[in-house]
């Protein structure tokens, strides 16, 4: 595979739309939006073309908690319908705010948001057990009518009630990957698969069809790093990289490991499932299946990340010492 030297598949974590604890206000999260872009245009000043992803989840929680307020009035958005409006949603908020900050250094760049299917196989494994959790904690009462009514899986989470739970399958393929070529082609800044992108199963007849499911927003990046051929995936998020022992006294950030390195902590190291497993996973998937290296670092290092100075750079094995550089 002849990668794009230039090229890096941006995945943008919570932490670059919304911080934790904050009430996910819109004035919060444009704020947050402004202080990411300023990270991606210092990729872009460096020459860099970033493609950029990002999660969905607090926004897709909050349009299902008006699904539920508002079932009396209006139709319920269905889970997929959810994927494509915050795609939107985000999506205009980051073209928005990196234009602008483009425009701040002299720079002009065309930036467009594309509405993302991601193809999922409905023989996934992951159909038949899910585990992500969405929408809002209800009460034992609706979670057994509903499981009842609309055959839904639903768990007890806490004392503060359940949580229906959906699929999360892998990422087979991107639908719309020939639009993003095309924009990138003619030097566009391009944001997708947000939020994981919109799960599709295809039918016998070569339908489409929305499912109801959430694709990992990491997992998917990866997916879309390999299709747009990028030599470098970059994941964002709220802490300074990967750790070996994570939260207790012996913790550990790693530096730098080549994938057979990875692949021996990933049978050792038991990385948090909804959180940086997903993370490592992708990290190898990309370096596996051909890309260059991938980062996990904090937002605030992205450029030191890309230039492998900060965060957890995943390597081939035949790598040489010197990483990713311009
Ligand atoms: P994002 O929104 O960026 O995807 P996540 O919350 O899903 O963020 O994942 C980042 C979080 O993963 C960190 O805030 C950290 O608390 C947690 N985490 C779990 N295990 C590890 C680990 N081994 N090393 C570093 N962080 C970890
Ligand atoms: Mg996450």
């Amino acid at each position: 595979m002849r990668l794009d030297e230039h090229r890096i598949v941006v995945a943008l974590g919570g932490n670059a739309i919304l911080r934790s604890k904050q009430l996910n206000s819109y004035t919060e999260q444009y704020d947050n939006i402004r202080r990411t872009c300023e990270q991606i245009v210092q990729l872009i000043a460096e020459g860099y073309q970033p493609v950029l992803t990002h999660g969905n989840g607090p926004q897709v929680g909050t349009l299902l908690i008006q699904n539920e307020a508002a079932s009396h009035l209006v139709p319920a958005v269905p889970l997929d319908v959810c994927g494509a409006e915050t795609q939107g949603q985000i999506g205009y908020m980051i073209q928005q705010a990196l234009k602008n900050a483009l425009r701040a250094r002299g720079l002009a760049r065309p930036v467009a948001s594309i509405v993302t299917q991601v193809l999922v196989d409905a023989d996934d494994p992951a159909f038949a057990t899910p585990v992500k959790p969405i929408g809002p904690f209800l009460p034992r009462a609706v979670a057994e009518q509903r499981m009842r009514d609309k055959r839904e899986v639903w768990t007890e989470v806490d004392a503060r009630g359940w949580r229906k739970l959906v699929p999360s399958p892998q990422p087979l393929g991107i639908v719309e990957v020939d639009v993003v070529h095309a924009l990138l082609d003619v030097g566009a800044v391009v944001i997708a698969c947000g939020g994981g992108g919109v799960p599709v199963l295809r039918r016998p007849d070569g339908r489409f069809e929305g499912v109801e499911a959430v694709v990992d927003k990491d997992s998917a990046a990866a997916r879309l790093a390999l299709e747009v051929r990028a030599a470098a995936l970059l994941i964002l998020t709220d802490v300074p990289g990967v750790a070996v022992d994570f939260g207790k006294p012996t913790q550990q950030f790693l530096r730098r490991v080549t994938l057979s390195e990875l692949e021996g902590l990933l049978v050792r190291e038991p990385f948090s499932a909804g959180s940086m497993g997903p993370k490592v996973r992708a990290a190898y998937r990309f370096v596996h299946d051909g890309g260059g290296q991938a980062t996990i670092c904090a937002l605030e290092d992205a450029l030191e990340g890309v230039r492998g100075r900060a965060g957890t750079l995943v390597v081939p094995n035949d790598a040489m010492q010197l990483s990713f550089q311009m």
